[in-house]
């Protein structure tokens, strides 16, 4: 999908926890004693999987109004302008619950078990495994009714579905190394070895009406064998690549190629690794690049030098200032984050936080963008390319230093021996924690200063100055200078 969907009204989300019965008697076979009557592939059961979770939990997890949950989260990000709430389920089940969480079991093993029967794939394995169960939801839905622009589809911004699939997620599980079985059959739990790794999966299912189902978010039910449970950090980012929200960490990078330094939004982004923040229970925001493109964010444009004022997310008010460069293709994002509500994590420094800025280059992002690259360490024509959303934190990346040891600029990776960087600016006593000039930051892969590329005739001295008037709060204001010399 290449698009974002700009959805100004809540959706609705069904949960569904999947039980894997390839021998379809809806009984649970796991013996303690016969472990392997799961696990051995001749065993009538191999692939047998059940869920643990308790639905109310889930349910609180995901919908309930206690400012952690799932509908809390998206409430906060977007200043309420989209949420999910829990689906309606038309037709009874037997869980004491009339909306939002649905618990099914499937005639077939694992996805992790079935892609080792003869003609499937992991990928095939999976697709079958997501289908089968979505298909199965229209025992406990009308989808008809979620069609609301009437062309024959129901997208994730009509009705949207997350199935917690029996056992761990392998995007927070590792296996257990001293258990001999193929990654994604060994987790560290006889009851449930048989893992999945967090996706949204861009499949589509037709019900018997005829309505076209698409694209689904498919996590594990539980995080980790010490940590049970799904955290919502990994849902709410599968959920937002339904709506179109691509990934902001170092995709398709070989591990042997892999720049441990790549300076990639981290915990500034939930498409990065912000979904992980807190163990994945407050997942911090989503990067500004995307919440503007979701139209979750007020832009304002900086057209002319001078004083502007930022407004913060729970400030309800929240905007993003948009700077111009020489460049058409680039330009700078200045925004507050401040660590309060799901950011309360989103350093390890002892800041309340404040204006973060962002350099944008859509050049690149045109390019990768949609490929999921746009940040990406990867070579992908054998050279790495610059990042299209690059924050450019006021402490934390490597530093260039003179013969007597003074700062010179930044150079072109993170520094990570200082886990306490700040990359806020704000007023302080210390007036150089106000000041961000784009002359000391270069592109990661070009090394290029201020910008990536100058346009012929623009100085190469070319420089935005933002100043910080404000110490950290709901509302700072910023003062932008632009030179050439
Ligand atoms: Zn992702």
């Amino acid at each position: 999908m290449r698009k974002i969907i700009k959805r100004k009204e809540p959706t609705p989300l069904l949960i569904v926890l999947a039980s894997y019965d390839p021998s379809g008697e809806g009984v649970d076979h796991f013996d303690p004693e016969n472990p392997e009557l799961l696990t051995d592939p001749t065993s009538p059961y191999y692939g047998e999987q059940w869920t643990t979770s308790d639905p109310m939990e889930v349910y609180e997890r995901f919908f309930g109004e206690n400012g952690a949950s799932l509908t809390d989260y998206y409430k906060e990000m977007t200043c309420g302008n989209f949420w999910f709430y829990p689906a309606k389920i038309d037709h009874p089940q037997r869980l004491d619950m009339d909306k939002g969480v649905i618990k099914i079991a499937v005639p077939f093993p694992h996805p992790a078990a079935l892609r080792n029967f003869k003609g499937f794939s992991n990928k095939s394995a999976a697709q079958k495994a997501i289908h089968d169960i979505v298909e199965m939801c229209e025992l406990y839905i009308d989808f008809n009714q979620y069609d609301t622009d009437d062309d024959g589809r129901v997208t994730p911004d009509e009705f949207a579905i997350i199935i917690l699939n029996a056992g761990y997620d392998h995007s927070t599980q590792r296996g257990d190394k001293s258990y001999e079985a193929p990654d994604y059959e060994n987790a560290p739990d006889p009851r449930a070895r048989f893992m999945v790794h967090g996706t949204s999966q861009h499949i589509t299912v037709e019900t018997r009406d005829g309505i076209h189902l698409t694209c689904f978010s498919n996590v594990g039910e539980h995080r980790r064998i010490d940590m049970k449970g799904m955290t919502i950090g990994t849902p709410a980012h599968e959920l937002a690549h339904n709506l179109g929200a691509q990934d902001m960490y170092s995709r398709y990078t070989p591990p042997e190629d892999a720049e441990k330094r790549w300076p990639t939004p981290r915990r500034f982004s939930i498409m990065s690794s912000g979904n992980h923040s807190n163990g994945g229970n407050t997942p911090t925001y989503m990067d500004p690049y995307q919440r503007l493109l979701f139209d979750w964010a007020k832009a304002e444009e900086a057209t002319e030098d001078g004083v502007y004022t930022l407004y913060s997310v729970r400030s309800g008010k929240n905007n993003i200032l948009k700077i111009p460069t020489p460049n058409p293709d680039e330009y700078y994002l200045c925004e507050i984050r401040l660590k309060e509500g799901f950011e309360e994590f989103l350093t390890y420094d002892e800041t309340k936080g404040g204006v973060v800025v962002w350099h944008i280059d859509e050049a690149i992002n045109k390019k990768w963008f949609w490929k999921a690259q746009c940040v990406s360490s990867n070579r992908p024509n054998g050279e790495r390319h610059d990042l299209g959303v690059a924050i450019k934190p006021r402490d934390g990346m490597e530093k260039i230093l003179d013969e007597n040891g003074n700062f010179v600029k930044f150079g072109p990776l993170y520094d990570d021996t200082d886990p306490k960087a700040i990359p806020f600016f704000y007023k302080s006593e210390d007036p150089k924690t106000a000041i961000f000039n784009s002359r000391d930051y270069c592109g990661a892969a070009s090394h290029s200063y201020s910008l990536n590329s100058f346009p012929e005739g623009v100085s190469e001295k070319w420089n935005l100055c933002v100043e910080v008037l404000d110490e950290a709060g709901a509302e700072m204001k910023v003062k932008i200078t632009r030179t050439e010399d």
